[in-house]
């Protein structure tokens, strides 16, 4: 049997695959078991944050897989230990805690609220106020989180104690907090999956001065922007606050499954030996290939973000068939005036690979797409669009 029928046979249906088999990849191209090349706009879902197979990612882990693949928790890694103080020295957080994915990295930031809160100030301090039209994972507590309810009618009943806020309303967060008992706050710089809708400076400063005023613990989700992607390391940065803690995932290892919850001052003694763990977190390769990404996203990366953000943004802005694009760096949303999913199969036809967000088509490009390349991507979707 081919891949395709192997697939709808013995895979769970749980996705609707694009008709597509990628069979390799290098930079920002990909190649299709057909032999017709993309352009990759699309990273994985901002995994891939240097694109296919880049040569000193690969370098970096392939180094690692020669020493050692695995060790569990129970013994140091070097890998592990230096990641996590690379990412403390740029975020000016103070520990972190590895998983494997973004919602394992949103489920430990939750305990952390909720044990800080109930040793603080009781155990009936427990609720987490996310957004509407979030997303924060699929495990029964992140899908609680996630403010969307047509994720949640059918998995019933969800881990209590979430309540949403609606994205850009102070008001309706300070409703919340007058209501409830709350431990935390967990939101998106950019709203990813809910349509690419970043969050007004203004409102993120708000909740910031809410959250310090209350000693609610205010947790950054950053597994779809983080990582460079927004045009600052973090989202967060942009948007001039500082949270308690800060989750990420996706591009963390430029491919590699890795999760990672970073705790500042206010809670990073909250976890105690025994309180939580993973078996694979702090995987010593998944780790060596994080090191070779952030060590990458300076300064010069990053202005380049910013500059082939700016770029996209002039040329889809009054283009024919587009009604207006949004989002933060290299994460964008364009609303058009076609359907999305439409533009997505002519873009594909094309030989451009780009996603939906809702009714969006999102574009998730590799951080260092050459211009050239990019340019080119841009105009075969300008072109879908019309
Ligand atoms: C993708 C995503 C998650 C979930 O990450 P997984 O690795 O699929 O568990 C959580 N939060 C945000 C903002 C995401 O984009």
């Amino acid at each position: 049997m081919k891949t395709k029928e192997l697939d709808a046979k013995y895979v769970a249906h749980t996705y609707g695959r694009f008709p597509v088999e990628i069979v390799s990849g290098h930079g920002a191209f990909l190649t299709d078991d057909e032999g017709k090349t993309y352009i990759d706009m699309g990273t994985g879902i901002a995994v891939n944050i240097f694109g296919a197979c880049d040569e000193e990612w690969i370098k970096a882990v392939e180094a690692q897989l020669h020493k050692f693949q695995h060790t569990s928790n129970l013994y140091y890694t070097k890998p592990c230990a230096e990641l996590a103080e690379m990412l403390c020295e740029r975020t000016g957080m103070k520990k972190v805690f590895f998983g494997n994915s973004g919602a394992e990295a949103n489920e430990c930031a939750i305990k952390v609220a909720r044990k800080y809160a109930m040793e603080k100030k009781g155990p009936e301090y427990s609720t987490i106020i996310t957004l509407e039209n979030s997303f924060h994972g699929r495990t029964l507590t992140t899908l609680a989180a996630t403010g969307q309810d047509h994720y949640h009618e059918l998995f019933q009943p969800l881990t209590p104690g979430f309540v949403h806020a609606k994205a850009n309303d102070l008001n309706s967060v300070k409703e919340l907090v007058a209501q409830y008992k709350v431990a935390g706050i967990l939101f998106e710089a950019v709203q990813g999956e809910g349509g690419v809708l970043p969050l007004d400076q203004e409102f993120a400063q708000g909740l910031a001065e809410l959250a310090a005023k209350e000693d609610i613990i205010l947790m950054a989700d950053e597994v779809q922007i983080g990582n460079g992607r927004s045009g600052a390391l973090y989202g967060y940065m942009k948007l001039g606050i500082q949270p308690d803690v800060v989750t990420t995932a996706k591009g963390l290892a430029g491919g590699l499954p890795l999760g990672c919850c970073m705790m500042g001052e206010k809670v990073c003694d909250v976890l105690n030996p025994g309180d939580h763990g993973s078996t694979f977190g702090g995987n010593p390769v998944a780790c060596a290939g994080a090191i070779s990404i952030v060590n990458r996203l300076d300064e010069e990366l990053l202005s380049q973000v910013e500059e082939k953000s700016q770029y996209i943004f002039d040329a889809f802005t009054g283009a024919p068939g587009v009604e207006d694009i949004r989002g933060m760096g290299l994460m964008i949303g364009i609303k058009t005036v076609k359907p999305a999913g439409e533009v997505v199969a002519a873009c594909r036809e094309q030989g451009v690979l780009v996603l939906t967000a809702k009714d969006r088509v999102r574009l998730l490009p590799p951080l260092n797409i050459p211009m050239e390349l990019l340019q080119k991507a841009v105009e075969i979707i300008k072109t879908a669009c019309e």
